[in-house]
């Protein structure tokens, strides 16, 4: 990542910093973390008898729409887990299906990304 200086990769780093820490708040309120420490949707509350079956049908889509939320924030958390570990391995902007550099402006656009434009 020669072609990002001292500045630029800092700069990048507290992009992604802080973008993960606003990814971790989000996957707190959509989902929970299971036993295996994944994050999975947010369970279905406990029924009581007289529930109102709407009710139950308005959790299940809820439910459906947490468990895709998440599988997506789970995603983009794990592009800036990598990407901030390869700021720390020193490969970080390089484009990870031809090894070109990955340009700065395409960085600020989104500095966990794993390719360049042409191989996006
Ligand atoms: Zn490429």
């Amino acid at each position: 990542m020669e072609h990002l200086n001292e500045t630029e990769i800092q700069e990048l780093r507290d992009m992604l910093e802080s973008e993960g820490y606003s990814l971790e708040q989000e996957l707190t309120e959509r989902g929970k973390k299971d036993a295996a420490g994944e994050w999975t949707g947010a369970s279905i509350p406990e029924q009581g008898e007289e529930s109102d079956p709407n009710d139950v049908a308005d959790n299940i889509e809820e439910l459906a729409v947490n468990v895709a939320v998440v599988e997506e924030l789970e995603q983009r958390q794990r592009d800036i887990v990598d990407a901030l570990e390869k700021i720390d391995e020193g490969t970080y902007g390089i484009c990870e299906e031809g090894n070109e550099e990955i340009p700065i402006e395409r960085l600020r656009a989104n500095p966990a990304a794993r390719t360049c434009i042409a191989h996006a």
